[in-house]
């Protein structure tokens, strides 16, 4: 199926953005913004979120030992120690003394039993102390703020109708609730809870989420609540009695082929602005109109009633490189989505229409924030499906690693041409290309006097009688012809279709070695590794206006540098099929042809 998809394609050598040698500065660009992910998601932030996200209680726990080891031990020793905590009956007479509230009654008092309330058990606590001692009945009136809570449980109601009236404009069926308190506040209560309640009361932060959900489970019933996970988290602040929300994404898994060139596979700001939005690029901010990222996510954005989205794909095809076959797996992510529940078709669909035929979607279905770590690692073996040229030996300049950048751009250095020249003119050092250069221009010669024209001839053994002009012409001609003679003259003859096929069918099972290709080499290690291709399918080779075009669909291990397979990158692959055949290989183009993985 991949292989019948690449053969459709046109077969003009000359269409722009296809040298698959060197790389525009485009692609280089390209890469460096999905590195750096611009524009595309909040991935990492979501790490921190993470840690913000984990209840309350356990960070608590942890500090409480940590505050009894600091609490001053003469303190101990003196009048806290006259009064003993609860459940002994002085400790929990204590307590009411104080003010405590029914609801820390119950959770510090150490009397509450299985399948009770803090409430009743508060409440229980309360009358047995006032029981024996009739005095304490009137501890804990309207004029008394609990020293434990400051009276917060009594604004369990309020709180959770805040929380619900946050969530209203949402779906979601998952949600989880925090509470965040002042640290004074929260030392205090430890402080408090360690001198007078019962060894193992439970703190006050998720006793308190705890009244809150259990108000909020009665409103809305279809809500689930949970402690990890949620689509929404709702953070109480217990100083201001205010409710924020935080409306985690939600995440569409998928496949996406993609059928035209020239799209990248997310945005990518316009360079001019840096994405702040210019002429150049029509105040979009955008350097391409637009992207994987935005057919998919676009059309559907509204669907969800999303803020705005983030795409994770399993790797990434080149801008001018077509995905066939199956399509590409990608999450996507929307952002602030007050919808959820949408239908797989509706979405495919909405996005296949409004793409007019330059992406296809498909398998999509719900997914979430780990799958996009699954999606990213995963290392998908590939096929590609490759048009190329065969040129003779030496007709195509040597690659050489472009600079790093920030560096000044190094100048070319010798290449094959000059090599050629040399063996024309073997009575002559080696020349510098740049001496080459200016030799053969009718202005740099006509400045050089007879003499010296005359020596040139002699070197090229040419007749060296004229005048001056004459001179400059001979020389000028025979510079021309050099330069149209001379892959026919230097070159082997290319192999004959035959064996392209067989040498193509050959790299089945090979092992490649692989040095950093030099499109690359500003921004990887240098270093060689190994890879396999694992079948090979599909080769033909064919004549047209008398040059040779080969295709072929290698399906390789992930992480292959598929064109070097091909042009071997002056020999920094090998084997590579230009090796193989002693000629120059040229990528016409490029396409995924299927991603084996899912
Ligand atoms: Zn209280
Ligand atoms: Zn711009």
């Amino acid at each position: 199926m991949a292989d019948n998809e690449g053969k459709s394609e046109p077969t003009d050598p000359k269409d722009k953005g296809i040298n698959a040698d060197a790389p525009s500065e485009v692609e280089e660009d390209w890469s460096s913004f999905s590195n750096a992910g611009f524009g595309s998601t909040d991935y990492d932030l979501w790490e921190d979120l993470a840690t913000h996200e984990e209840p309350g209680n356990d960070t608590e726990s942890d500090d409480e030992d940590a505050e009894f080891d600091d609490f001053p031990a003469e303190q101990l020793d003196t009048h806290l120690q006259e009064i003993p905590t609860a459940p002994a009956a002085e400790g929990l007479k204590h307590l009411v003394r104080l003010g405590t509230c029914d609801h820390c009654l119950g959770r510090v008092g150490g009397k509450k039993t299985y399948g009770q309330t803090l409430l009743e058990s508060g409440r229980d606590v309360r009358s047995l102390v006032i029981g024996r001692d009739a005095n304490m009945s009137e501890a804990h009136d309207d004029s008394t703020i609990c020293p434990f809570c400051e009276e917060l449980f009594a604004e369990t109601e309020l709180l959770a109708d805040l929380i619900g009236d946050e969530l209203r404009p949402y779906e979601f069926s998952r949600l989880q609730i925090g509470g965040q308190f002042p640290k004074v506040q929260a030392e205090a209560e430890d402080d408090l809870r360690k001198r007078y309640g019962a060894a193992g009361s439970l703190p006050l932060k998720s006793c308190l989420t705890d009244e809150i959900a259990k108000v909020l489970v009665e409103k809305l019933p279809a809500v689930k609540l949970v402690n990890e996970k949620p689509q929404i988290l709702a953070l109480v602040d217990m100083l201001t009695l205010g409710v924020q929300i935080e409306v985690r994404s939600h995440y569409i898994y998928g496949r996406y082929r993609k059928l035209e060139r020239g799209i990248p596979q997310t945005r990518w700001p316009c360079r001019a602005c840096k994405g702040r939005g210019c002429e150049r690029c029509n105040n979009t901010g955008k350097q391409y109109e637009t992207s994987v990222q935005d057919l998919i996510g676009e059309p559907i954005l509204p669907l969800f009633s999303g803020d705005d989205h983030a795409f994770h794909g399993m790797g990434r095809e080149d801008i001018d490189v077509r995905c066939m076959g199956r399509g590409r797996p990608f999450v996507i992510e929307i952002k602030n989505p007050h919808r959820r529940t949408l239908a797989a078709s509706e979405l495919e669909e909405k996005i296949n229409q409004d793409s007019a035929g330059r992406i296809e979607v498909e398998a999509m279905r719900d997914s979430t924030r780990s799958e996009v770590v699954r999606i990213k690692d995963t290392p998908a073996e590939k096929s590609y499906r490759l048009r190329f040229k065969l040129l003779p030996q030496g007709t195509l300049p040597v690659p050489e690693p472009r600079p790093a950048r920030g560096r000044k751009k190094r100048r070319r250095g010798r290449g094959r041409k000059e090599t050629n020249a040399e063996s024309e003119t073997p009575t002559t050092a080696p020349i510098e290309e740049e001496t080459q250069t200016a030799a053969v221009d009718e202005k740099s010669l006509s400045i050089l006097k007879k003499a010296e024209l005359v020596a040139m001839c002699e070197e090229k053994n040419l007749a060296k009688t004229g005048t001056k002009p004459i001179l400059i012409e001979r020389l000028l001609n025979y510079h021309q012809e050099l330069q149209l003679d001379k892959p026919e003259n230097v070159s082997p003859p290319l192999p004959d279709l035959d064996t392209i096929i067989a040498t193509l069918d050959g790299l089945a099972g090979t092992v490649l070695e692989q040095r950093t290709p030099t499109r690359v080499a500003h921004r990887r290690a240098d270093k060689v590794r190994k890879r396999s291709v694992l079948e090979v399918t599909g080769s033909s080779a064919e004549m047209v206006d008398d040059e040779i075009f080969a295709e072929v669909t290698l399906r390789c291990e992930s992480g292959t540098y598929v064109k070097e397979t091909i042009h071997g990158d002056g020999g920094r692959t090998t084997p590579s099929v230009a090796g193989l055949l002693s000629v120059d290989c040229e990528v016409v183009w490029l396409d995924v042809a299927d991603i084996h993985a899912d």
